[in-house]
């Protein structure tokens, strides 16, 4: 099965594998990954999930950092 990056417009080639599939794939063209959904070797759906929600969020408050424990 083909399908389009919609990213950097390149076909992919995808195998059998991915016939009857549902989660992301890497375009080897641009690495920009695509969240497709396949059904019977039909493309059902395509998007990029990396764009219109933050997916990088930045480091704010880091909590994780806790405060040693003195030792008396
Ligand atoms: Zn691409």
């Amino acid at each position: 099965m083909k399908i389009n990056c919609v990213s950097c417009g390149h076909s992919i080639f995808l195998d059998d594998a991915y016939d009857d599939f549902e989660g992301p794939v890497k375009c080897y063209v641009c690495g920009g990954l695509l969240q497709i959904k396949t059904e019977e070797g039909k493309l059902k759906s395509i998007r990029l999930p990396s764009m219109g929600m933050p997916h990088q969020q930045a480091p704010q408050h880091n909590v994780a950092k806790a405060p040693k424990e003195k030792q008396a």
